[in-house]
């Protein structure tokens, strides 16, 4: 009998699992192995630091950003005080599963098939990989960590299966010389409607690699097309491509992580990614270990209510930033005349320095007195036309 299973291996549940078995609980991990998860792999410093990544796994320190309007005009903010990393999460991952597994954490190769109860309490049914068997796990609790479209959210919790999407695909490529197109330490964030009519395109530097994609809500886009076109226009069109890969990415939280019994949700399959960005490693990562909390709490008073402990934790610290993240995106990203005015803010030194400094630190700062106003008064004026949009 485990304390507690956690269903996937990818930021979140390799989080909890690591987290569980360092305060010395008895905890499974099942992972159904074999895909590399698609993603751009760029993270915070916040999530080096909290979660102690060693540096052999950020593949690239960016110092730069650059927005670019439907009009081609080009913002670069530098990253001050820092960079953003990035890792390649075939090898990411499977150095947080490792981990967990290190800290005592049991780990399963296999696939997830569905949560069985008697009278002998709650049974994790997975197929195991190598043999194909169905095998049962009995535990206490399990963290539901199986990334979007989770297979436990469907079926345990109300709303699991309903959770709005954007669709994101990416080609890896081999990465350039660095030329006057492509920067080995720069991320381009192309906001064109061409290349997505509601969300944005990227060129994501990985070292020897490079992550080039969009993602969409918009159902018939066509996503290799608009990627090929980015491609183009970012002279990248001959790099010898690796892999081509799309996924879903949540972007709202669930209402409740927990089905008030046995289960909680965490990471992707909770629907917590950061709206605008759809930044989400870091907050699985934070995910995981709000459920690992709660978990705890409820292993040591019995009381099931303490799961709710977890979502508590993690709004009370992220509510505002997703909110924020959410009108902007509300606001921004529904055509190429708001995309053009979005570019146009970046130029703001103060509005730089709020958006990388939420983005890095996971903290909204106090700016100067007057700048937050200031900001909120550009904003307005951008959204009632009352400006045009710069032009350099
Ligand atoms: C194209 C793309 C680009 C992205 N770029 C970025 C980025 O640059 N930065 C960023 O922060 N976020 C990015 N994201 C979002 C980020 O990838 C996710 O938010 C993050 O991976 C969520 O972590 P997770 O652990 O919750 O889920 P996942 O990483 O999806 O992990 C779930 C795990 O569960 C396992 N699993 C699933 N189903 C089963 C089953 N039935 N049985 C057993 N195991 C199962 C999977 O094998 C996987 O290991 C991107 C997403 C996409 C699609």
């Amino acid at each position: 009998m485990y304390d507690v299973v956690v269903v996937g291996g990818g930021p979140s549940g390799a989080t909890a699992a690591e987290d569980l078995a360092r305060a010395g609980k008895t905890v499974a991990m099942i992972d159904r192995d074999g895909r590399i998860k698609p993603c751009g792999g760029a993270i915070p410093p916040r999530l080096i630091t909290d979660f102690d990544i060693p540096d052999a796994q950020i593949v690239a320190r960016v110092n730069t950003a650059r927005m670019i309007s439907p009009t081609q005009r080009k913002v670069d903010i530098p990253i001050e005080n820092g960079f953003v990393g990035m890792v390649d999460r075939e090898h990411f991952d499977e150095f947080l599963r490792g981990r967990a597994k290190a800290s005592g954490a049991h780990r399963y190769t296999g696939t997830f098939l569905r949560i069985d109860r008697d009278a002998d309490g709650t049974h994790v049914i997975y197929r195991d990989k190598i043999s194909g068997n169905e095998q049962r796990l009995s535990t206490k609790l399990v963290i539901g960590a199986d990334g979007a479209r989770s297979k436990v959210g469907a079926a345990e919790v109300p709303g699991g299966d309903t959770i709005p999407y954007v669709i994101a695909y990416h080609e890896i490529i081999e990465a350039p010389a660095a030329n006057e197109n492509y920067d080995p330490l720069r991320c381009d964030v192309v906001y064109d409607g061409a290349i997505s009519p509601d969300f944005y395109g990227w060129v994501f530097p990985h070292g020897a690699q490079c992550s080039v994609g969009m993602g969409t809500e918009v159902s018939d886009v066509d996503l290799k097309d608009a990627t090929a076109k980015l491609r183009a226009a970012s002279g990248l069109a001959d790099c010898k491509t690796i892999r081509k890969e799309g996924a879903p990415i949540p972007l709202k939280p669930l209402d409740r992580w927990d089905n008030g019994k046995d289960v909680i949700l965490a990471g992707d399959a909770a629907g917590v990614v950061a709206p605008s960005s759809g930044e989400g490693i870091y907050y699985a990562m934070v995910g995981g270990r709000v459920a690992a909390e709660a978990c705890l709490a409820c292993l040591a008073s019995n009381n099931v209510r303490d799961l709710q402990l977890a979502r508590k934790a993690f709004m009370k610290e992220h509510k505002m930033v997703f909110k924020v993240l959410r009108s902007m995106q509300d606001a921004y990203y529904k055509s190429d005349e708001r995309r053009e005015r979005f570019v146009s803010l970046c130029h703001d030194v103060d509005v730089q320095r709020l958006t990388f400094e939420a983005y890095m630190n996971k903290k909204l700062v106090k700016a100067r007195p007057m700048a937050h106003l200031k900001i909120g008064i550009k904003n307005l004026a951008h959204l009632t036309r009352l400006v045009r949009p710069h032009h350099v």
